[in-house]
């Protein structure tokens, strides 16, 4: 097959249930056509991959982390990929879909999101091409995902340094596979474990050790891919626990590997920790303070993880600026520089901008969308800047209370980088301690931390899942329950949609 046609399709966000955000057009930009083909820079013009195939840019929506989207709009968002693959293949036989998913979408009324697309777009296409998918880590992924997903893998990174890669890496395999008229076999394991993404960063073990062999099982003979979702837990899906897929053409080797590493990942279950040093906002607060005070060097982050938007938090929680606001010791005399970032509140907004930098405001913000642990909160301060324009937030303000610099948008947006703080004139080695809504940091964060505290703050995405509660999930799931033996971790076979053999797997 000399120049194979792809049809890349795609809808990625991670959704916490547990948010009240609810994700719709506003939260989605699309992308089509060239612009598609241009959000992939290994299929720039004259790159080996680009040549390699007719890559055909069908439609891509793609948003930050939030709560569940909105069932109309992943229908409308469905719609199109459906009639547009149509239209595809109206014209010509398609050889492969690259699914460009990130595994941990939540749709209104409906579980498995992704196994719900993949299926529409089998329906599509039919049996026979293969559909290749680059998820993150924090993917779940179900028996009909699993079924149906010729060339799964995911990251191997977190933070996800290697987003990039990964999605390039994904529509090699795809290329390849095409060119070798042949469907790879996938030994699939689930592995009952659900875990925050906090205790699994790649940074530390055991999640390093992990991951790092990957890089050498897939150079194996007879393997072509291995990868370890860990998972998402702020869903309650029957879906949601760790899964272990390793790909290729040699099913002793495969299912070897899967199994392994599946065993491993068990072993090392305990080991799991906060990938910081965890505390409560007050421990946080105090240790940051301790830090000024003993002549640390500037900043000391606190992340306030309960309501990080990058995990899907729904980003207006109250909870921590009301706490902070209530500290003599942050807002009197001789106070600590403290940012806090941040809520959205786009009426409040309105009501700040008609102020003047200098000017004394008295508002009540937040909490318009997520009261579920707090209420909106009063915050009487100096209204220090205000600037327009910011693609995710809009129109943002700058109060100062005391010491605080709070900082309220008009629209949502994660504040993981320092230049999100200093393009607003914060420099965050300015700042005493930096209180931002994230989990563990972000490479330009970690790299200007000079302390940290992984606050386990309330929120949607609460690091303490057993305060959230699951219903759905699968029994029993490490660590909510007791194993008295080991769990089955032996692999099942697929190629294309069958089990082949589920039962002689080591057959
Ligand atoms: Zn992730």
């Amino acid at each position: 097959m000399s120049h194979p046609r792809i049809a890349i399709v795609g809808i990625a966000i991670e959704s916490s249930a547990y948010a009240a955000h609810r994700a719709g057009y506003r939260d989605f930009p699309v992308l089509t056509g060239d612009a598609l083909l241009e959000r992939y820079a290994f299929l720039a013009e004259g790159a080996p991959l680009r040549e390699a195939a007719e890559w055909i840019p069908v439609f891509m929506a793609r948003a930050i982390p939030g709560g569940a989207v909105l069932r109309e709009v992943y229908d409308d968002f469905r719609a199109r990929i459906v009639d547009g693959l149509r239209a595809v293949v109206a014209e010509g036989p398609v050889d492969g879909v690259y699914l460009d998913i990130h595994g941990a979408m939540s749709v209104v009324g409906m579980d498995d999101a992704e196994g719900d697309l993949i299926t529409a777009v089998r329906e599509v296409v039919g049996p026979d091409p293969l559909i290749a998918a680059p998820m993150d880590l924090h993917g779940n992924v179900s028996e009909t995902l699993a079924l149906q997903l010729d060339l799964p893998t995911c990251y191997r990174l977190a933070p996800h340094e290697d987003a990039w890669e990964t999605k390039e890496r994904s529509a090699r395999a795809l290329v390849e596979w095409i060119g070798r008229d042949e469907r790879p076999l996938r030994a699939w394991v689930r592995v009952p474990i659900l875990l925050p993404g906090e205790k699994t960063s790649t940074r530390v073990e055991p999640a390093k050790s992990l991951y790092a062999q990957i890089e050498q099982v897939e150079k194996r003979a007879g393997i072509a891919d291995a990868a370890i979702w860990i998972g998402y837990a702020w869903a309650d899906e029957p879906r949601c626990h760790a899964t272990v897929m390793v790909t290729g053409d040699d099913r002793d080797a495969i299912v070897g590997e899967a199994e392994r590493i599946a065993g491993e990942l068990w072993d090392v279950r305990e080991d799991f920790a906060f990938v910081g040093p965890p505390g409560s906002l007050d421990e946080g607060i105090a240790a940051g303070i301790a830090h000024r005070d003993a002549g640390g060097e500037r900043p000391y982050f606190v992340s306030d993880s309960g309501d990080n938007p990058g995990a899907g938090g729904s980003g207006d929680v109250t909870w921590t600026l009301a706490r902070l606001l209530e500290k003599p010791e942050l807002t009197g005399e001789g106070a600590p520089v403290v940012f806090v970032a941040s809520i959205f509140d786009q009426g409040v907004i309105e009501e700040i901008f008609a102020h003047a930098p200098g000017d004394a405001v008295d508002v009540v913000a937040g909490a318009r969308v997520d009261h579920r642990v707090s209420d909106p909160v009063r915050i009487r301060g100096e209204l220090v800047s205000l600037h327009e324009g910011d693609p995710a937030a809009g129109r943002i303000a700058v109060i100062r209370v005391g010491g605080i610099r709070a900082i309220v948008t008009e629209f949502r947006k994660a504040f993981h980088a320092v230049a999100d703080f200093s393009d607003l004139g914060l420099d965050v080695r300015d700042a005493d301690i930096v209180v931002t809504k994230i989990g563990y940091l972000e490479p330009t964060l970690y790299d200007a931390a000079k302390g940290w505290t992984l606050a386990l703050t309330p929120g949607p995405v609460d690091q303490d899942l057993e305060r959230l509660g699951h219903r759905r999930i699968e029994r029993p799931m490490f660590p909510y329950d007791e194993f008295r033996e080991r769990p089955d971790l032996s692999a099942a076979v697929l190629r294309g949609d069958q089990y082949v053999g589920a039962e002689g797997a080591r057959a």
